[in-house]
C-alpha cells in the first residue's frame, strides 16, 4: 500500500475548496423541484454544502413545479426523502429548510413566470438588482427549452452590466438525443443565455477520482512519458452496473446505452484518460483540449462495417446477487419485442500522434456481474524477453488501472521472481486507495457541480463545441444501429448478472492478471 501525503496542493485554487470566498449571495431557482432529481441529489448535495458552510450568505432556494404546494409541504416532503435516502445528519435541518420556498409555476402559464421573477425580486430586497441566480433545470428533456426561454421573457436571465449580478442557467443531461437536437437546444439556450452563462451538467466529471486522473498523468513525470502509443497496446473503459432500467423505463427505451452513457459519461472518461495536456489549468484550455480530443475521433463506419467495431446487447433473465431478476422485456414499461440495447463495446481509435492506432474499448451496460468504472491502460509487451521460455504464457505486459468506483484505486500491475530457488515469475501489483486517504474533505459530485456553478467554474461541464463534437462522432452510428436491417441480428442478448454478450468479449483482448 502507498502511503499519500497528507500535506496538500500548494496553489491549488482549482480544486474548488469549500469556503471559497468567491462565494456570493445566491438565489438558487430549481425548476421540477417536486421531481426526483431534486429530493434525490440536490436538495442533498445543497444540504451538505450547508453543513460545511459552504454555501454563500445568504443563500435562497426557490423551488418550482406545477404542482401546487406550500412551502411546509415541499420542505417536508424533501426531509422525507432526506430521510429515507442515506446517512444523512439532520441536526440542521431546520436551520437549512428556513431557505427553502415553493412557487408554483406551470411553463405554459407566462404569468406565473411574472410571479415568480416577482417573488425572487422581493426576496433579494432591494427590486432585484445586482441578485446572482443560479436556475436549475431540473426537468424532462423536452421542457429544456420552454422554461429557459420563460427565464429569458421574464427577466431572471439578465446579468447587471458592471458584472455585480449574474444569472447561470444549470443544465442536466441528456443534452439532445442527437446531432440536430443538441444542435438546436444550444441555439435556443444561446438565443436568451450567454456561453459563459450555461453549465451543462456531467456529474461523472465531478468524482474525485476522475479528477485525480489529470493530477495523475499530467502533475507525474514517470507516467506521461509512457502515455501513447509507442508503449501502450489498447486502453478499456468501463462503466458495468448491476441495476436493471429500475423505474425509468419510459426514459430507458428511447434513449439505450448509447445516449445514456456512452455520449456523455463515457466520452468524459475517455478524455480525462486521453487529452493532450492543456498549457495552463484553466478551464477553456481544459475544455479546448476536451473539444480538440472528440473531434480527432475517428469516425466509425457508416455501413454494415460499424459492427465490427460495436457489439450492441439487451439483458435477459437472470441472476444478480442470487435474486432472479426479469428480463429487459419483461421490465414494466419496456416494449416486448424491444430492441433497446442496454449494453454496448464500441472500439474507437483517436487520429493524433500520440494515440495512432491504439484501440480504446468502451463498455456500459446494465444488470452486469458487477458493478465498476475504471480505465485500465494496457501496455505492450517487452520486445523481447530473455525470461520466454521460463514463464511461457504467464508472462503478462503491464498495466495500470485507474478504478473510479466502486474501488477508488490506482494499481499497476508487473512481474517479479517468485521467490525460492527456481527463477519463476509471478505477478504482483502496487496500489494506492483514494478512498482510505482524505474521507472528511470530499464532497458528493453533485455537491460539486453546485459549488463550481456558484463560483463560476466551468471546467467540468461540457462546452457547446465540446458537446456537439461528442454528438458528431455518435450520430451516425446511431442512425446505423437503430434503423438498419441487421439490427435485430446484431443485437446480443446477455443473462443477467454475466459479464456481457459473448460477441464483446471476442472483440476485446482478453484481461491478463
Ligand atoms: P422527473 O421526471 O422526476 O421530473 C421532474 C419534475 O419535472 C417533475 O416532478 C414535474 O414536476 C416536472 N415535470 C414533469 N413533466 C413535466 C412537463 N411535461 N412539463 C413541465 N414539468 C414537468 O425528472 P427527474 O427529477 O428524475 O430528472 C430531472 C432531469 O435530471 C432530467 O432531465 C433527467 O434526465 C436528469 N437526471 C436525473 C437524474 C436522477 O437521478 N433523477 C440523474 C441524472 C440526470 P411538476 O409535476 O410539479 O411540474
Amino acid at each position: 500500500m502507498i502511503q499519500e501525503d497528507a500535506r496538500p496542493f500548494a496553489g491549488s485554487d482549482h480544486l474548488v475548496t469549500v469556503r471559497d470566498s468567491r462565494l456570493e449571495p445566491l438565489t438558487i431557482i430549481i425548476y421540477g423541484a417536486t421531481g426526483d432529481l431534486t429530493w434525490r441529489k440536490l436538495i442533498p448535495a445543497l444540504y451538505e454544502l450547508y453543513s460545511l458552510d459552504s454555501l454563500p450568505k445568504p443563500c435562497r432556494i426557490v423551488g418550482t413545479g406545477r404542482s401546487e404546494l406550500g412551502d411546509e409541504q415541499w420542505r417536508d416532503r424533501l426531509r422525507r426523502g432526506m430521510e429515507d435516502g442515506g446517512n444523512h445528519d439532520l441536526s440542521r435541518w431546520e436551520a437549512f429548510s428556513a431557505a427553502l420556498s415553493y412557487v408554483q409555476v406551470h411553463p405554459d402559464a407566462p404569468k406565473q413566470f411574472d410571479n415568480l421573477a416577482a417573488t425572487v425580486r422581493r426576496l433579494n430586497g432591494d427590486g432585484g438588482n445586482g441578485a446572482n441566480l443560479l436556475h436549475y433545470l431540473a426537468l424532462p428533456p423536452s421542457m429544456y427549452e420552454p422554461v429557459a426561454d420563460a427565464i429569458v421573457r421574464c427577466g431572471l436571465a439578465t446579468e447587471d452590466r458592471d458584472g455585480v449580478g449574474w444569472s447561470r442557467l444549470v443544465v442536466e443531461k441528456p443534452f439532445g438525443r442527437d446531432l440536430a437536437s443538441a444542435q438546436r437546444l444550444n441555439q435556443k439556450l444561446l438565443a436568451g443565455f450567454a456561453e459563459h452563462q450555461i453549465f451543462r451538467i456531467d456529474h461523472y466529471l465531478a468524482k474525485e477520482t476522475v479528477q485525480n486522473v489529470l493530477a495523475f498523468r499530467l502533475a507525474n513525470t514517470i507516467f506521461e512519458p509512457l502515455w501513447n502509443r509507442n508503449h501502450i497496446d489498447h486502453v478499456r473503459i468501463v462503466a458495468a452496473e448491476t441495476l436493471g432500467v429500475e423505474e425509468r423505463a419510459g426514459y430507458y427505451e428511447e434513449a439505450g446505452v448509447l445516449r445514456d452513457m456512452l455520449q456523455n459519461h463515457m466520452m468524459q472518461l475517455l478524455a480525462v484518460t486521453a487529452i493532450e495536456p492543456p498549457a495552463r489549468w484553466e478551464s477553456e484550455r481544459v475544455r479546448d483540449e476536451r473539444a480538440k480530443l472528440f473531434r480527432s475521433l475517428q469516425p466509425l463506419p457508416t455501413d454494415v462495417d460499424v459492427f465490427d467495431f460495436i457489439t450492441l446487447g439487451q439483458y435477459a433473465e437472470g441472476v444478480i446477487d442470487g435474486r432472479p431478476v426479469p428480463a429487459y422485456r419483461d421490465e414494466p414499461g419496456v416494449a416486448p419485442d424491444s430492441l433497446t440495447p442496454t449494453y454496448a463495446r464500441i472500439k474507437v481509435f483517436i487520429d493524433n500522434w500520440r494515440w495512432q492506432g491504439v484501440p480504446f474499448y468502451l463498455t456500459s451496460g446494465k444488470r452486469l456481474d458487477r458493478k465498476v468504472s475504471e480505465a485500465v491502460i494496457q501496455f505492450k509487451e517487452v520486445p523481447n524477453s530473455m525470461f520466454r521460455g521460463l514463464a511461457g504464457d504467464s508472462m503478462t505486459a503491464n498495466s495500470l488501472t485507474l478504478g473510479f468506483q466502486p474501488d477508488e484505486v490506482i494499481k499497476v500491475d508487473f512481474l517479479t521472481k517468485a521467490p525460492g530457488p527456481r527463477l519463476r515469475l509471478r505477478p504482483a501489483s502496487l496500489s494506492f486507495d483514494y478512498s482510505a486517504e482524505n474521507a472528511e474533505s470530499r464532497i458528493d459530485a453533485y455537491a460539486k457541480v453546485l459549488l463550481d456553478c456558484m463560483t463560476g467554474d466551468h471546467m467540468l461541464f461540457w462546452r457547446q463545441d465540446g458537446m456537439e463534437e461528442s454528438w458528431r462522432f455518435l450520430d451516425p452510428i446511431l442512425s446505423r444501429c437503430e434503423t438498419c436491417d441487421e439490427r435485430r441480428d446484431n443485437l446480443h442478448f446477455y443473462p443477467a448478472g454475466s459479464a456481457g454478450p459473448q460477441r464483446a468479449s471476442e472483440m476485446m483482448p482478453p484481461r491478463r492478471t
